[in-house]
């Protein structure tokens, strides 16, 4: 996912900073609700806490085992506790001893009932027009699922945190959504665009987090976006220089060729590596994450980029994705990034253009990596 049309950030973000500026820049006439949102982060931030206790305490994820099933009512407690409607919608039941020949570690007898976890923040002036931010709550059983995906949660629950300890009042409806079933391919990311069919052409965004624990760094977007986006993000440009933001802008986004319809089964518990290797076995039949069967009902749909130090290939699908993975003070960052995403699409005088949204003659091309093209560079989430 990390190849085409990178721009060079410090243009970009320059660039993001002159629209800041030209939309009123800091205090001087910016919505006062950013200013809030940015000042609920930074009084109190629990996105680590998070990711540390669905890494740490509950443990690896398996879809349909007990322990995703205990992660799920965790989640959802957690996110009711602030406020928020929260409902565990079943997509399915899934039995991993005989979908996956996975058996002993987590209580893995089935079939057991999956759910995804769907927090939502009410819109006051379009209830019925959507924002979604989301990320996955399943892992793979080899280790902890931190980085694949327990920072992601944290990020979009504290995300959740932080625009209830705000009080703003979005104009649009915004999704919190943890799905499940994403390591066995999408289950239920598809299953979410499926049952809310109706609703897709009222959902402005889905913005997912799925490449580790670094922080986000940018997205790409169709030039359709372009004005909408650079004032959504003109905020997260501006926060601090430890953390560049980069927008790219491309002819249309990458829709994956069939990729969606064999569950990844990658065997290498004992793989450690992070290396080509291990890639290749988890790239067979997989999606680049749930942003894809969004994209696919013709909803703007991003997967964020992320950079830093961590090395995600290492840990990603590895016995080495373990709770000290996990890099907490990235995991706020990328919370504080969704939350002002969030509330800037819900903001936006209209829905996001979708017109040319998916590149033409796609099937894999563009800045997410069909998984036949897979590259040691090119994670698979
Ligand atoms: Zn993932």
């Amino acid at each position: 996912m990390r190849r085409c049309w990178l721009i060079e950030g410090s243009i970009v973000v320059a660039l993001l900073a002159a629209a800041a500026v030209a939309w009123g820049g800091v205090g001087a006439g910016r919505d006062p609700g950013v200013d809030r949102i940015i000042a609920a982060a930074r009084t109190e931030a629990h996105g680590a806490e998070y990711a540390r206790y669905l890494a740490g305490e509950i443990g690896p994820r398996l879809t349909g085992s007990a322990k995703l099933a205990r992660a799920e009512k965790w989640a959802r407690d957690r996110l009711n506790s602030l406020g928020l409607d929260v409902r565990l919608e079943s997509w399915g039941k899934f039995d991993p001893a005989k979908e996956l020949g996975r058996n002993t570690l987590q209580g893995t007898r089935g079939p057991r009932t999956v759910h995804n976890v769907v927090a939502e923040l009410r819109g006051a002036e379009k209830p019925e027009e959507f924002v979604i931010v989301g990320a996955h709550l399943d892992s793979w059983d080899f280790a902890h699922g931190a980085t694949d995906n327990a920072a992601g949660c944290g990020a979009v629950m504290e995300a959740a945190r932080i625009l209830v300890a705000s009080g703003v009042k979005p104009k649009r409806s915004i999704r919190f959504v943890l799905w499940t079933g994403e390591e066995q391919g999408l289950l239920g990311s598809k299953a979410f665009a499926t049952a809310h069919a109706g609703e897709m052409a009222k959902t402005s965004a889905v913005f997912v987090m799925d490449a580790g624990t670094n922080p986000i760094a940018g997205l790409t977007a169709t030039h359709a976006m372009r004005a909408d986006l650079e004032r959504v993000f003109a905020p997260v440009a501006m926060l601090d220089a430890e953390h560049p933001f980069a927008l790219t802008f491309a002819d249309g986004l990458a829709l994956p060729a069939d990729c969606c319809t064999k569950p990844a089964q990658p065997s290498m518990a004992t793989c450690t590596g992070g290396t080509a290797a291990c890639s290749a076995l988890s790239a067979a039949g997989s999606c680049p994450s749930d942003h894809t069967p969004f994209l696919q009902a013709g909803v703007p749909a991003f997967l964020f980029e992320q950079r830093g130090r961590a090395d995600y290939a290492r840990t990603h699908h590895t016995a080495l994705d373990t709770v000290d993975a996990l890099v907490p003070s990235a995991v706020e960052h990328s919370a504080l990034v969704m939350a002002l995403a969030a509330y800037g699409v819900a903001e936006l005088p209209g829905l996001l253009a979708r017109e040319k949204l998916v590149a033409p003659g796609n099937a894999g091309a563009g800045p997410l990596m069909a998984p036949q093209a897979c590259t040691p560079g090119c994670e698979q989430h």
